[in-house]
């Protein structure tokens, strides 16, 4: 089964062709500057059909001459209906639009490319797979903030979490590496990429995760802040900021880039070793806020078995995984300096033998699961 997967977002859409059995990736390939003005030797991109236009151009090698059985679409925002991944018609693509307003960056960027397919392509059996989908699981006295009820009844104001498909995927491949059943599986899961958040798996499900109501909650992030007091909001508009320019701020111009001037990890340990203390406490905050997220989830899934890390960071800074492991001693936890300085595409074990909770680092593959769910959402409603 051939999938394409799209991201698409407002003004660039991502594209990865893969063969869902053969496990194999066919080609994949991003295009930029939808909607912008052409600069030098460029083609103009007016809109998602015409970068629709060039995807297509560039699959017809891969494909040579074989047709693509479905589309899956990464789709941010799922709101509280959506737990699994959906066979797309028209009353989903409504109901994926009136979510708009939980996520307005990405949902109408996802709609507009499962829009654009639907011209392109009339017919073509497309998938929508949600970040929040895994999340559904959490029970109430975790997603509730405390406040009055018509925050959440009128406004669906609540935590809903993100990475999702990431956390799943990275959870079930832990378990398999681990040889433990997933029903049975307790553990922290941290995606730490620009992004980044913790998720506390308990039995396989998530019973908790950092990001609430937007991915702006939770862990330090590249250029998010995370957790802060909602008082300092309130304190930023007495002093003249606009509701923009807060959120500019916080969203873009905070977390490592905000504390250490860059919010790129490989930029920040080069500038620590110079012996760079800004860079050094950005390191220092980021790390302790998510030594203290991985002892609460700990608590919250009843002990866990293993602490997991994956994406960018998780995947490759050595040196943000000891920082963090450092501060775990009081669960017992540790790391092996060997292990952990090994470069792998591998997921792997990175603790000592007598370590408390077991510590892996498994890389994660959005695409690759998005194609998966794609091509079982499309194999069962085919049987129906
Ligand atoms: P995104 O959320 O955009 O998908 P990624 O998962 O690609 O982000 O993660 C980006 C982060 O990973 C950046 O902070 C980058 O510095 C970090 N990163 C990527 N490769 C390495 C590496 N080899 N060593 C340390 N950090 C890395």
């Amino acid at each position: 089964m051939l999938v394409l997967v799209i991201n698409s977002g407002s003004s660039s859409l991502k594209y990865q062709l893969r063969d869902v059995d053969a496990d194999e990736v066919l080609v994949e390939g991003i295009v930029e500057r939808i909607g912008f003005p052409a600069e030098d030797g460029e083609i103009e991109i007016p809109d998602h059909e015409a970068a629709l236009d060039v995807v297509d151009a560039a699959l017809q090698d891969a494909l040579g001459g074989r047709q693509i059985d479905a589309v899956g679409h990464r789709v941010v925002h799922g709101g509280e209906r959506f737990s699994q991944p959906v066979l797309i018609n028209n009353e989903i693509t409504r109901a994926i639009e009136r979510l708009n307003p939980l996520a307005p960056l990405h949902n109408p960027a996802n709609v507009v490319g499962i829009r654009a397919i639907e011209e392109k392509w009339p017919g073509m059996r497309q998938v929508a797979v949600f970040d929040t989908a895994y999340h559904r699981t959490i029970p109430e006295r975790a997603w509730r903030y405390a406040v009055p009820d018509w925050l959440y009844t009128r406004h669906g104001i609540r935590r809903y979490g993100f990475h999702g498909t990431s956390h799943e995927y990275v959870a079930r491949r832990a378990a398999a590496l681990l040889e433990l059943p997933l029903e049975a599986f307790n553990a922290v899961v941290l995606h730490l990429g620009n992004g980044a958040s913790a998720t506390a798996v308990q039995g396989g499900r998530s019973v908790d995760t950092s990001m609430g109501f937007t991915p702006l909650e939770g862990l330090v992030m590249g250029t998010r802040s995370g957790d802060l007091d909602p008082s300092i909001l309130v304190y930023l508009g007495r002093q003249g900021m606009s509701p923009d320019e807060i959120d500019d701020l916080l969203n873009r111009e905070s977390g490592l880039k905000g504390l250490g001037g860059s919010n790129d990890m490989r930029t920040l340990v080069g500038a620590v070793e110079r012996g760079e203390a800004k860079a050094q406490r950005a390191l220092d905050v980021a790390a302790y806020r998510l030594a203290k997220y991985i002892g609460a989830y700990h608590v919250a899934v009843g002990g866990a078995q293993a602490i997991v890390f994956t994406a960018g960071i998780g995947e490759n800074s050595t040196v943000f995984r000891s920082l963090v492991a450092d501060r775990l001693g009081a669960l017992g936890v540790a790391v092996d300096p060997d292990a952990n300085a090994l470069r792998s595409p591998d997921p792997r074990v990175i603790s000592t033998e007598g370590s408390a909770i077991a510590v892996l680092v498994v890389p994660t593959d959005e695409e690759r699961a998005i194609a998966e769910a794609t091509a079982a959402v499309v194999r069962t409603s085919a049987v129906r």
